[in-house]
């Protein structure tokens, strides 16, 4: 199929198109590399041996990305284009909006002018706001409590709402739990500007000597050790999802939601535990504050993909930490 990635230059995104390349896909990378480098590209090149087509634009230039959706005769798109830091879209809300909720109107009025409705869309997690039950099925009630997650569910909302009124769209909202590691060459991986808000890249560099300690945002929560929960999914593991949620769709008109997710636990001593055997390395930390707004305990009943996409997360902690580490030292 010819499958074009907003936000394909990215972390989830690029990592996807290792498996579309791999699979004989042809690829169109779009991207304003807002959050990513050029360099990406020549990395897939050396992953795959293939070149995916690259334009440099943003999501807000309908005009741009009608043409290119024309010129490349894209069949379906994979939109993973967004801002994703949860306490900078609590200070820039309107940033948000604007890239997120516009920057989807923008594709679906593309995708509308070049005849294609095959859309797979990057949700999380977030929009099962603090859990009422564990493990969360799709079936959860939605909710938001900040910007970012306010726009990740606005945007599941006007895709229901296109398919209703339009039935030839056919659209799936891939509910992302805690994406982690990196591809096991080491050569692309998660590498966010400035300091990570994210635990997993923090571990990294705090294991590589560049900072100082990871702050444990608190150990007094209702969990096995007090430490926060998520379900840390293999980002390898998270674009195969993309590849048979994909081959999914071509059966499967409507709009869906679906977890990719492993359904697994894990706390943040967890995880550094797991990083310091994988580096052997010490992870120094401490114990800080609760952050706002965290929760507890997330994880995914993984359930609905497995019955309707066949699939099922492969990989394990420890090579999720040990990828991340060799991009660490690699890649990044
Ligand atoms: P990322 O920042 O690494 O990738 C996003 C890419 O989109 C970047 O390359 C960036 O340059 C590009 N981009 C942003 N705004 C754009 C615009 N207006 N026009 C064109 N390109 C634009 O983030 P990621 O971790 O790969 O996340 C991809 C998607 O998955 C996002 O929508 C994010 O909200 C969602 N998601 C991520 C996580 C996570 O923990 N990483 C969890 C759940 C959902
Ligand atoms: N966390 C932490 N220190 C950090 C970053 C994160 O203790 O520097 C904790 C956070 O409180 C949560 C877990 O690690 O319990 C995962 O946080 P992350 O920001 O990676 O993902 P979230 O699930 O919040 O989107």
């Amino acid at each position: 199929m010819n499958i074009l990635l907003t936000g394909g230059m990215g972390y989830i995104g690029s990592h996807v198109a290792v498996v579309l390349l791999q699979a004989g896909h042809r690829v169109v990378l779009y991207d304003n590399l807002c959050n990513s480098g050029i360099g990406v590209l020549a990395r897939l090149e050396q992953i795959t041996g293939k070149t995916p087509v690259f334009i440099q634009a943003d999501v807000r230039a309908t005009k741009t990305l009608a043409d290119v959706l024309k010129d490349h005769a894209v069949e379906a798109v994979l939109h993973f284009a967004g801002l994703k830091a949860v306490g900078e879209s609590v200070k820039k809300p309107l940033d948000y909006y604007a890239n997120n909720v516009e920057g989807t109107v923008s594709l679906l009025e593309a995708m509308l002018d070049a005849g294609t409705r095959t859309l797979i869309f990057s949700g999380s997690a977030t929009v099962y706001g603090d859990p009422h039950y564990l493990p969360l099925d799709e079936a959860h009630p939605l909710s938001a409590t900040n910007p970012y997650g306010r726009s990740k569910l606005h945007i599941e909302e006007m895709l229901r709402d296109l398919s209703v009124a339009d039935p030839l769209w056919r659209v799936v909202c891939l509910r992302y739990f805690n994406p982690a590691g990196a591809h096991e060459s080491g050569l692309i991986g998660e590498r966010p500007m400035g300091v990570p808000n994210n635990l997993m890249p923090y571990i990294a560099r705090v294991a590589a000597g560049e900072l100082k300690e990871l702050s444990v945002f608190g150990n007094d929560y209702p969990t096995p050790d007090g430490t926060g929960v998520r379900d840390y999914i293999h980002v390898m593991d998270l674009a195969e999802g993309h590849a048979a949620a994909l081959a999914w769709l071509v059966r499967h008109p409507g709009w869906h939601a679906i977890n990719l997710g492993t359904g697994q636990g894990y706390s943040v001593l967890d995880m550094v535990a797991a990083f310091t055997k994988a580096s052997s390395r010490a992870v120094p930390y401490r114990i800080a504050p609760r952050r706002a707004g965290d929760v507890a305990a997330c994880y995914a009943d993984p359930g609905k993909a497995l019955r309707e996409l066949g699939w099922q997360a492969r990989r394990g902690l420890l090579e999720m930490c040990g990828s991340a580490w060799k991009f660490q030292n690699l890649g990044a």
